[in-house]
């Protein structure tokens, strides 16, 4: 595993998805009633990412003692309402919109770089299962486009799993072949796209890990024809104690993120996260390895 995004000297520090003007995150004094130290944040829009709104979100974070991790992409015109149309909106992989947002994700890089975080993250799209696919090619090289202006700046890109099997994943970060490429691995994404069985998918995709989301779900009836269900942590299909083992095994000791993507029920979704905040507490302090 590489060194872990927002790595310090405590293990495993919580940490909570937050968004500022948009995104599927909670609020940032949601995150800080919650008493999380750590937060991967939705890129806000361009108008937020000036360097005067930069250096006033940096001292509202340092007011809350929270430190941003991950600056996570999104795009205008994605969707993910159903697999299908993922498949059409997501990422770099639509080919209509794909030098558009090469141009956004450097502008969301060079914000990344003024709040002084060193990893942006994002889903690339459904990279083709076919890798003779023309359109593989394509997306490799935008890819590694996006790898070099990072790598300029000593910017990681975390790419985010479950839209393709592990394997897929690992033989398109190969074909990538840049250093600062890595995966933010979110073990619900595996279930929910029914890419495959969460656990083993983080042992291949191990060495690539710098970032990592605890988010559950159950496995649709038609696995990677319909959405599963996205569930509050600990109710869902992911066993939460053997992920943690999974991370000490892969040396991953960087934040645990939570994600819980129900922003139109903000009460619910405060108190899920809260429960999620305790459940990954007691299954810290039962590791044997944290201190
Ligand atoms: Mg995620």
């Amino acid at each position: 595993m590489s060194d872990s995004a927002g790595s310090s000297e405590e293990k495993w520090p919580l940490g909570v998805f937050v968004s500022i003007d948009e995104g599927f995150g909670v609020d940032l004094n949601v995150a800080h009633e919650l008493g999380v130290t750590t937060v991967h944040l939705h890129a806000p829009r361009p108008a937020s990412r000036t360097p005067a709104a930069a250096a006033a979100f940096q001292s509202r974070l340092q007011d809350l003692g929270l430190r941003v991790t991950v600056v996570f992409a999104g795009f205008d015109g994605e969707s993910y309402a159903d697999i299908p149309t993922v498949q059409a909106t997501i990422g770099l992989v639509p080919p209509a919109t794909r030098a558009d947002r090469l141009d956004e994700l450097k502008r969301i890089i060079d914000f990344t770089k003024l709040l002084a975080v060193d990893a942006t993250g994002l889903h690339v799209g459904f990279v083709p299962h076919d890798t003779s696919d023309p359109e593989y090619a394509a997306v490799v090289a935008v890819t590694r486009e996006a790898c070099e202006y990072a790598g300029e700046r000593d910017i990681h890109i975390h790419l985010e799993t479950g839209q393709e099997p592990a394997e897929v994943l690992v033989q398109f970060l190969e074909e990538v072949n840049c250093e600062n490429l890595h995966v933010n691995f979110d073990p619900a994404n595996m279930i929910l796209y029914g890419c495959g069985e969460p656990i083993p998918a983080l042992r291949a995709v191990g060495r690539y890990v710098r970032s990592i989301h605890c988010k559950d779900a159950t496995w649709s009836d038609k696995p990677g024809e319909t959405w599963g269900a996205e569930m509050p942590l600990g109710q869902g299909t992911v066993d939460f104690a053997e992920y943690l083992r999974t991370l000490d095994e892969i040396g991953y000791t960087g934040p645990l993120t939570i994600e819980r993507e129900i922003p139109q029920e903000p009460d619910r979704q405060k108190e899920e996260i809260g429960g999620a905040v305790r459940l990954l507490d007691r299954l810290k302090q039962a590791s044997p390895t944290t201190p």
